[in-house]
This record gives C-alpha cells, sequence and structure tokens, in this order.
C-alpha cells in the first residue's frame, strides 16, 4: 500500500453526486446506501461527479482487487473491477467521522477529508473467517453482523463449517433426517438449529453483495457423528454413535458403496446452494478404530490394493474430488490428507494447513511437493477461538496476544511459495464457545490477521500497528461489538470470557 498525501482537501457540501461509468453501477449504489442518511445522494452514470468511480481499461498494477483512491476537490476510485472499486469504497470510508463508518447520526455536511493518493492492492488472493456453525449453532443476523466486518477488514472468504459431530446444520432435501435428527443430537440450547435452503441463498446473496465468497465445509468421513446419528446404516456397523461430544473412529463407512451414492446425492444439492467455486470437504481427525476392523472397509482395501486405512481416506477423499471436478469445482481439504501418500489425489485439490501444533509445517511442505495450493490456517495463531488468557478446556498453552499473532503467526509465511493460495483464520466453537462470547475473542485481534493477509512488504513495528488498531475501537464500539483486550497484560484479573 502506497499513501501519500497532498496539499488538497475536499468538502462534503449537502448533495453529493456520486458518479460511475461503465460496470461501476453496483459500487456507486453500494456507496450511496452508506452515505445517504447523511447528504442528499444521487447516483448518475457520468464522468464527472464529487465522487467518480470508474472502471479502468488502461494497464495498470492493481490485479483483480486492487484501487487507486485519490482525494483532492473531488475524490476518484479506480480500479480494473467492481472488487477493486469495493474496497477503495472501503478506504474511502475509513477517512470519514467514526459516527460514518459505525452508521450512527452525523452531521457529514462541511465536514473536511485531506487530500490524499492510495494505490492498493492484496498480498493474497484468499483472504477467509471460518466460522463454526456445527458445534454451536449462530443465528442468520449474527453470520450477516459477521460478513459485514469482514467487508470492512477486506476479507473475501467466508469459510463456513456447517457440520460436526454436534450437528449438521444444512437442510438436505433429498435426505431430511439429515437435519431433523442430525441438528439436534447435542444438548446445549445453542446447539440446536439449522439452515433451511432458502435462508442459505440469502446469506450467500447477502455476502455477494460484500465481494464475499461463502465456502461450504462438509467434513467428512470424520467429524460425522451427527449424520450417523441420522443415518446409522451409512457407519461401518449400522450403529448410531453413542456421543457427539468428541471426533472419534464413528466415520461414515469408506467400503459402502451406499456411503460415496448419499455423499454425491449431499453434493450435488451443496453445488446448486453455493455458487463458490471451492467445496471444503474436511478430511481431519479420522482415527482409522472402525475402518479397521470393518468387513467393508477391509473388502474396499484388498479390491482396490490399497494396503491400509489411510490410504482409503486418501481413495474415499480423491472419489469426491474427482466427482467435484466434473462439476467443476476445486475441493479444499484440511491438512491431515497429505500426511500419507498411498493415492494420489486429484489437481482440483487445495490443502488448508492447520496442524502446527502437532505437525509443524509438514503439511504445508508436503502439499506444495505434490503440487496443490495452500491456504495457511495454523492453530497457532489463527485460531481466535483461543483466548488470550486460560478459559474453560482452554489451558495456558491455548492462548495467545495480538503481540504474538502479529510477531509469530507460522501462518504468516515470509517469502511465500507461489503456491500459497492465502490465509485463513478460524473461530471454532469447541467448549460452548457461543454467539455472545465471539465478539471478544475475534476483536481485535483479528486485525492483526487481516494485516497479514493484505499487506505487502514492509509491516510497521507491532507499536505502531496496534496504535492504529486503537484508533479503530471508536468504531467497534459503536458498531455495538464487544471487543476484547489485545495484549496478555491488559486482561483484568477477573476477566470472564464467557
Ligand atoms: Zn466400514
Amino acid at each position: 500500500m502506497q499513501v501519500n498525501a497532498t496539499d488538497s482537501y475536499f468538502t462534503f457540501k449537502k448533495k453529493l453526486n456520486i458518479a460511475y461509468d461503465v460496470g461501476g453501477s453496483e459500487s456507486a449504489q453500494y456507496l450511496s446506501k452508506r452515505l445517504e442518511n447523511y447528504l442528499k445522494v444521487r447516483t448518475v452514470n457520468s464522468d464527472k461527479g464529487d465522487i467518480l468511480l470508474s472502471i479502468t481499461k488502461e494497464e495498470n498494477q492493481l490485479g483483480d482487487e486492487g484501487y487507486n483512491l485519490s482525494v483532492s476537490d473531488n475524490i476518484r476510485i479506480t480500479a480494473n473491477t467492481e472488487t477493486g472499486l469495493f474496497y477503495g469504497i472501503q478506504s474511502l470510508l475509513q477517512l470519514l467521522p467514526v459516527a460514518v463508518q459505525a452508521r450512527q447520526d452525523f452531521k457529514l455536511v462541511g465536514v473536511v477529508v485531506k487530500g490524499t493518493e492510495v494505490i492498493d492492492r492484496p498480498k493474497y488472493k484468499w483472504r477467509s473467517f471460518m466460522l463454526d456453525s456445527g458445534r454451536q449453532f449462530q443465528s442468520p443476523e449474527f453470520i450477516k453482523n459477521y460478513l459485514d466486518y469482514m467487508a470492512m477488514l477486506k476479507m473475501n472468504v467466508f469459510h463456513w463449517h456447517l457440520t460436526e459431530g454436534q450437528g449438521w446444520r444444512i437442510e438436505i432435501k433429498q435426505y431430511p433426517k439429515l437435519t431433523e435428527i442430525g441438528s439436534k443430537v447435542a444438548k446445549g440450547k445453542e446447539q440446536q438449529g439449522y439452515y433451511t435452503q432458502a435462508v442459505i441463498r440469502d446469506i450467500v446473496a447477502y455476502a455477494k453483495a460484500l465481494h464475499i465468497d461463502v465456502v461450504p465445509e462438509i467434513d467428512v468421513p470424520g467429524h460425522s457423528e451427527a449424520a450417523l446419528c441420522a443415518y446409522p446404516e451409512l457407519s461401518c456397523f449400522n450403529e448410531a454413535p453413542k456421543s457427539v461430544m468428541a471426533f472419534s473412529p464413528n466415520l461414515f463407512c469408506g467400503g459402502k458403496e451406499s456411503t460415496y451414492t448419499f455423499l454425491k446425492n449431499v453434493l450435488d444439492e451443496v453445488c446448486d446452494l453455493f455458487p463458490s467455486k471451492y467445496i471444503h470437504l474436511g478430511g481431519d481427525e479420522a482415527p482409522k478404530g472402525n475402518w479397521n476392523k470393518c468387513p467393508h472397509c477391509k473388502q474396499k482395501i484388498e479390491q482396490e490394493g490399497l494396503g491400509n486405512a489411510h490410504n482409503l481416506q486418501l481413495y474415499f477423499s480423491s472419489q469426491l474430488a474427482s466427482y467435484l471436478k466434473t462439476k467443476s469445482k476445486n475441493v479444499v481439504f484440511w491438512g491431515d490428507v497429505v500426511y500419507h501418500d498411498g493415492v494420489a489425489l486429484p489437481d482440483n485439490v487445495v490443502i488448508q494447513w492447520w496442524n502446527w501444533r502437532g505437525y509443524k509445517d509438514k503439511a504445508l511442505q508436503e502439499a506444495i511437493k505434490r503440487g496443490h495450493p495452500v491456504i495457511c490456517n495454523t492453530n497457532y495463531y489463527t485460531y481466535l477461538n483461543f483466548p488470550l488468557t486460560p478459559w474453560s478446556k482452554y489451558q495456558e498453552n491455548r492462548t495467545f496476544d495480538m503481540r504474538k499473532l502479529y510477531e509469530e503467526n507460522p501462518s504468516d509465511v515470509s517469502n511465500p511459495h507461489d503456491l500459497i493460495l492465502g490465509m485463513g483464520c478460524s473461530l471454532w466453537t469447541d467448549w460452548f464457545v457461543q454467539e455472545y462470547m465471539a465478539d471478544r475473542r475475534v476483536f481485535p485481534r483479528i486485525y492483526a490477521l487481516a494485516e497479514q493477509m493484505w499487506h505487502k512488504g514492509d509491516r510497521l513495528s507491532f507499536d505502531v500497528f496496534y496504535s492504529k488498531v486503537k484508533n479503530m475501537y471508536p468504531v467497534l464500539k459503536g458498531l455495538g461489538i464487544d471487543y476484547g483486550p489485545a495484549l496478555m497484560e491488559e486482561v483484568p484479573d477477573n476477566y470472564r470470557w464467557e
């Protein structure tokens, strides 16, 4: 990001003309909505206005998401795409008074914005926030708020973890028991519920308007206890799992043909709901106890010459990935699928590296060796459910603060390989991290992650960066975000993470 202050300035008057040229109309509508409570706003298809949004046809370095923002006696945002204009608008909004950023009442007429020239584009193409709606269910309103926050942070992928041992949350018309039974297998009050297909379509459309791609995750073959409570015949021994609280050897049977038919039918509906080019199929933490004993699994291992149950998972993953390839989708798997190499995965597979605590950078290295793109999302320090100080089952070794994250995040790879597609961060909801506890974990630490995802080149020192984050606190407060402390030493003795 290059920023140069200039001597000129822009003053808001009672009337504001937002002009756009070919292709800029969506962005003009968005900006108009953000300012219409403060001024008399008019959008015009023209090359003259107080604010001019322009899709450029000239050769430049802005890429698909970059923008050029220039503030003088008028404001001009130039980009190659609507997405670039959208990010330029986000940066422009950050130059306006706190109340406007926080969507509160304010008298904007007469406000002066100092002249500036900004040229900016992101470091990574993939900048995701993952929400675990499997262990705890969140309301659509909560999700829309978080999509708004993501847009503010210029994050562009909402990775939606929709299935877990503790709950199946996505309506599948062909298999109604998945939600009738599977959305109610855990006992907590916030663990009941699911998203109808109508609600999902609404959320996907809401995200699209914010230039956010929604990538659904159907986690298989493990973390599937809820689905197997609904359809026990798809497990190895036709039994509903007795416990759903932690991951277990209760996997979808990898030997039965009926499993593959079932999951392909589920994926047909998933692909209809989510236009994203990416579908996440989990693949993490799938202990092979049952697969080692199951006659169907043993037969499949024998038949396909797989040798062992680990390779059966690779066969399983590869079958589903190949199926999605016929639908022109890429498939994301957690890094566990590159710890073994008995079956080659198809070339539409992307690896999400998570297990730093157990395996350091093994998944990253193995994925690159095999030519798969990688998303860096290590459990140190991108898991925002880890609090700053111990809470519930989160011990000392599952805590971190913003300084550690800013300075030591393994996912923030220096000199990243060309195969690194980007970075992700996650809010898992283990141990009952409920909606009302989310903000104080996510904010303000997510600013450091957003910075690592977006910002190319030299970094500010932590102290300078932190002072900029603190300048955002009034905005967070205005938006009703219940942000928590940033640094270990700021956590009060009696601070409650719940
Ligand atoms: Zn089996």
